[in-house]
């Protein structure tokens, strides 16, 4: 199936979404602290996205429980919001927040230090930063999906760190998932050619240790298998003919 191209009102309810998405995010980020449990920043999210008269997606998605994944140290995506997973000082969490409004859907996630973090933890967190920019940096008309899993790839690898293979990012507008998928590792020159309007998401998973994940028996949580700690950034952004708009920041 091929991905959609955006009209330009589409762009502009996709535009939106994303920004209101991208407002929640930065909403649970300025209330993080040690001693808030996954289960709280869930509420913070189902609160700020109602507020802004937005819909969860993730919400009974597949029959997911939260509002929002929330991935802690060594969970790699799709953590389930808990009361009973608190976050502590030196712990790094992962708040991967998706709004739809007016029928588009805005997808973005950082991961957070919680207090001070390790030397480690510290370069998870950045490198998966960098490799997500990697990404965008070389989206345009034309570019292939290759040169994006490509461009992640080599540099973390060039900082000692594994991208997980397992999952990708995805196409976005009118449901949360669509074509094409993202892998975050591959070859320049290869795969379906990026067109101008077409929105997708990117957003690398970047390990410690290796790219190894199971799945809890909550048939959500994704660890890695080696428990060594796992980062992930993620923007939604837009094909043009110069390069891409960066949907899901507020500047
Ligand atoms: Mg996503």
């Amino acid at each position: 199936m091929q991905p959609d191209i955006l009209s330009a009102s589409e762009q502009d309810r996709l535009r939106f979404a994303c920004k209101i998405a991208t407002q929640t995010l930065h909403h649970v980020r300025d209330k993080l602290r040690a001693g808030v449990s996954t289960g709280q920043i869930d509420r913070w999210v189902r609160e700020d996205t109602l507020r802004r008269n937005g819909r969860p997606s993730q919400l009974g998605y597949h029959g997911f429980a939260g509002a929002v994944c929330t991935s802690r140290n060594e969970v790699v995506c799709h953590g389930v919001p808990s009361d009973s997973v608190l976050l502590l000082d030196g712990d790094i969490v992962n708040v991967d927040v998706t709004t739809e409004v007016q029928g588009f859907h805005g997808d973005t996630s950082e991961t957070f230090a919680i207090g001070t973090p390790s030397a480690e933890a510290a370069h998870v967190i950045a490198v998966a930063r960098r490799c997500r920019d990697a990404g965008i940096a070389v989206v345009r008309d034309g570019a292939r999906l290759g040169d994006i899993g490509a461009a992640i790839e080599s540099l973390a690898k060039r900082e000692g760190c594994s991208v997980v293979e397992a999952y990708g990012g995805h196409g976005i507008g009118r449901r949360m998932h669509m074509p094409p998928h993202v892998a975050h590792t591959g070859r320049a020159g290869t795969g379906m050619r990026l067109r101008a309007g077409m929105a997708l998401t990117i957003e690398p998973m970047i390990n410690l240790g290796s790219s190894a994940v199971k799945t809890l028996a909550d048939g959500w949580t994704v660890v890695t298998q080696d428990g060594r700690w796992s980062a992930q950034f993620e923007h939604t952004i837009l094909v043009t003919r110069e390069g891409c708009e960066v949907l899901t920041t507020l500047d």
